[in-house]
């Protein structure tokens, strides 16, 4: 279970972040959009047609509807558009060869079932495997949570999509089979939710050397996406996938994968912001294809 409390994600007033547009497939005619099967068994364009992302069943439960906290959800959002644009933001960013297919590197984790659960509860939302069966995941996220975001008219729907986000990277990501930092867990959670454009207006990448590498959420975000930029796009992709593949050791996962410990990565990403250098500079909107 990955709970998230509210400490690190009290909103702050500012102007909204606009969810970022999952962009229409392409209309080129061998290579079908997502989810599309041809039926066509030994057609040529089968064997290079890379795999196309999975479509996990979306379910929701609202518990109690005449709490405020559902009557602000509903307003603010429509529920199977949101659920359904962040599941594909979070395949894409972790899984994605581009906006419509998987990486045939990667590994999208077996995850078949989503079900968010609003209810009135302390924190913010956490994610779960259900009873059942570690592929059929839960999200719990708060009305108490939903009814108090601030203010409500400008920060509600970007806010309920930012941690639906979130959650949903905890139903999609790889963990080193439970070894890997709880931080570095949460800063990948947070540095997608970041890339969506979905980050609440108080998250700031910090100017100093303040705070570790595994802080986690929005602290972590900001150096995975500073390491994004360094190593290129899909760094943060390879960082999941090699928590697929190895138990976490941090002595060997980062000189592994980037050529350096992680501490000489931290170092040279404070030094990158305090000097202001360019890939220390925030991710837009814009950037994400
Ligand atoms: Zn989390």
């Amino acid at each position: 279970m990955t709970a998230d409390n509210g400490t690190d994600r009290a909103t702050a007033a500012s102007g909204p972040a606009a969810p970022t547009p999952t962009p229409a497939p392409p209309s080129g005619p061998s290579n079908g959009p997502q989810g599309n099967n041809p039926s066509g068994a030994g057609s040529s364009d089968r064997v290079t047609e890379p795999p196309a992302y999975p479509k996990p069943k979306l379910r929701v439960e609202i518990r109690d509807l005449n709490h405020e906290g559902a009557d602000v959800f509903l307003g603010a959002v429509n529920l199977s558009a949101v659920m359904q644009q962040a599941v594909g933001n979070v395949q894409h960013l972790l899984y994605g060869r581009n906006a419509w297919y998987a990486d045939p590197a990667t590994h999208i984790p077996p995850t078949r079932s989503v079900t968010l659960v609003l209810r009135d509860m302390d924190g913010v939302a956490y994610t779960t495997g259900s009873e059942l069966d570690n592929d059929h995941k839960e999200i719990h996220f708060s009305l108490r949570y939903i009814a108090g975001i601030k203010p409500r008219k400008e920060r509600a729907t970007a806010e309920i999509a930012g941690v639906l986000t979130h959650e949903l990277v905890h139903c999609y990501q790889w963990d080193g089979r439970g070894t890997c930092p709880g931080g570095l867990v949460e800063g990948i959670a947070d540095w997608v939710r970041l890339r969506c454009a979905l980050s609440p207006p108080h998250w700031k990448r910090e100017p100093a050397a303040i705070g570790r590498w595994d802080g986690g959420y929005q602290h972590t975000a900001y150096f995975l996406d500073y390491l994004e930029r360094r190593f290129g796009d899909g760094t943060v992709r390879r960082i999941n996938e090699k928590l697929r593949l190895d138990h976490y050791d941090g002595k060997t996962f980062w000189p592994g994968l980037l050529g350096h410990s992680v501490e000489k990565l931290w170092e040279d990403y404070v030094d990158a912001v305090k000097n202001e250098r360019p890939e220390a500079s925030s991710v837009s909107a814009s950037e994400m294809s």
